[in-house]
């Protein structure tokens, strides 16, 4: 079986509003069939020292993206070696399911850094990019060889980040409208981010 996948990578801590929504753009291009949210274990680019149990960020994430069509969550990176570079994600796939389509999808903060990603120019030649917007962001800067490789979806910005959510926990502060209730109830279960 073909397909023409889309990548959502992401350390999803916790996954929030903005994530399901750039989602949905995603799917809504009708330039992938289906999107594989890919959660991450050990991310080379952050350098917080405490993160939330791969479990319970997976359960978060289950709950979050219940129920959306073509959407599914795989754990892939947890298996392959640590940091988890995207590249070695994009080798995987390659190598194990090589008749599929890659396409890297992205917010826009992600794009402009994209330059730093370890062997991008790699990522380039075996995947297309599907960005979406993000308030704050730009891709003015962006190097013509990787926008020549890029495409813009259709999306709606939505300002909200996983770093302001744990800062509203920590502060006591309601994150309901940033977050679906399933998720607000797992936060408050294992206590997480206060
Ligand atoms: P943090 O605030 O901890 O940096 P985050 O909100 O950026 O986290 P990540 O899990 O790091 O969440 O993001 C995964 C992907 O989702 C990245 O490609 C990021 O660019 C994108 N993304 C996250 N939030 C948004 C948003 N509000 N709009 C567009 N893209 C987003």
């Amino acid at each position: 079986m073909s397909g023409r996948i889309g990548l959502f990578g992401g350390t999803f801590d916790p996954v929030h509003n903005g994530h399901i929504s750039i989602a949905q753009s995603f799917l809504q291009s009708d330039l992938i069939d289906e999107l594989w949210v890919l959660l991450t274990p050990y991310p080379p680019h952050k350098t917080r020292e405490f993160q939330t149990p791969y479990e319970i960020r997976l359960e978060m994430l289950e709950k979050a993206f219940s129920g959306i069509s073509n959407l599914s969550i795989k754990t892939i990176e947890n298996e392959l070696p640590k940091p988890s570079y995207s590249v070695q994600t994009i080798r995987y796939l390659k190598e194990h399911l090589p008749d599929n389509t890659y396409f890297y999808c992205m917010g826009e903060d992600s794009l402009a850094k994209f330059h730093t990603w370890k062997y991008y120019e790699e990522i380039l030649e075996e995947c297309e990019l599907l960005v979406a917007q993000r308030p704050g962001e730009t891709h003015k800067d962006v190097e013509d060889k990787i926008l020549q490789r890029t495409h813009f979806v259709d999306h709606t910005p939505l300002d909200v980040s996983s770093s302001g959510i744990r800062e509203k926990v920590a502060a006591g502060i309601s994150i309901t409208d940033r977050v679906p209730e399933e998720v607000v109830k797992v936060i408050e279960k294992e206590q997480l981010y206060s």
